[in-house]
């Protein structure tokens, strides 16, 4: 029997991956591959690999997660080094869980590479430090709500202390915005959009909770990095910030209960 080994791709830039995914990629027989996994990275896989996209296509999924498990089991049993290649790192927005457990279930031997996951590679595209002494502690990385299977986000534990990174943001920003402001975030809290990071196609837009309204959509993938520490000048901005918070948190707090 083979081993699957889950590896994180990283952001885009094939520089970026780890130096083990890279020699495993190598070795690797077969690679079962998301849509999010750059046209850079997949130009390293070697061309007697067997590739496999599972990944989307114009809102179609081109296979379902149960067909995704059973691919990984079913190749593991015939190929020495089966890789599932996922865009940044396996584990975050990634249904790693639900590959291992099915991996567990059949008693095929895995493995997890980490990946660095979007927002790092974008964080550090758009100079911003995740965490800042002067401004942030926590960071809080998210998405919406979307479908059956999802848990609602808790905008609870977005501060004033807090770096927010929210991943799949959608197409309407101001859907976007409105579900912040109902939070307490205030409107000129700062709100950088990346877009394609660490890709030769990465755009970065820099606005405020309440520029998003106005701001037209990015192409995907993208993500928002809002914060104090999205600020050119964290210390202009560090006192006396998000003055209605507390006020606006209990409101939206009550309305949920
Ligand atoms: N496992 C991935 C996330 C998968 S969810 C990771 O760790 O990065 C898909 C979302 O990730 C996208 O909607 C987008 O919000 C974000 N994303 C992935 N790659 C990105 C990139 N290169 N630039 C900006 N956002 C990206």
């Amino acid at each position: 029997m083979g081993k699957v080994y889950l590896i994180g791709a990283g952001p885009g830039d094939p520089d970026l991956l780890t130096v083990k995914a890279l020699r495993l990629l190598e070795r690797a027989t077969v690679v079962l591959h998301d849509s999010l996994v750059s046209r850079e990275v997949l130009a390293l896989i070697p061309h007697e690999a067997e590739v496999i996209d599972v990944g989307k296509r114009a809102g179609q999924k081109l296979l379902t997660q149960d067909e995704i498990n059973s691919l990984l089991v079913s190749h593991a049993s015939h190929s020495e080094i089966v890789v599932r290649l996922k865009g940044g790192d396996p584990m975050i927005f990634g249904r790693a869980a639900e590959e291992i457990e099915a991996l567990r279930a059949a008693g095929v031997p895995f493995e997890v590479v980490p990946g660095i996951t979007a927002a790092i590679g974008a964080a550090a595209e758009a100079g911003i430090s995740l965490t800042d002494r002067r401004a942030s502690s926590q960071i809080v990385i998210a998405t919406f709500s979307r479908g059956a299977d999802a848990s609602s986000m808790n905008w609870a534990n977005v501060t004033r202390c807090s770096t927010l990174v929210l991943y799949m943001p959608g197409a309407d920003y101001a859907e976007v915005a409105r579900q912040m402001r109902d939070a307490g975030l205030p409107d000129d809290l700062p709100c950088v959009i990346v877009s394609n990071a660490t890709t030769p196609r990465q755009e970065i837009r820099r606005t405020t909770v309440a520029g998003l309204d106005q701001h037209h959509k990015l192409a995907a993938p993208a993500l928002m990095i809002v914060g104090r520490v999205a600020a050119h000048h964290v210390e202009e901005i560090a006192e006396a910030y998000w003055p209605e918070k507390s006020s606006r948190r209990s409101t939206s707090q009550t309305k949920i209960s």
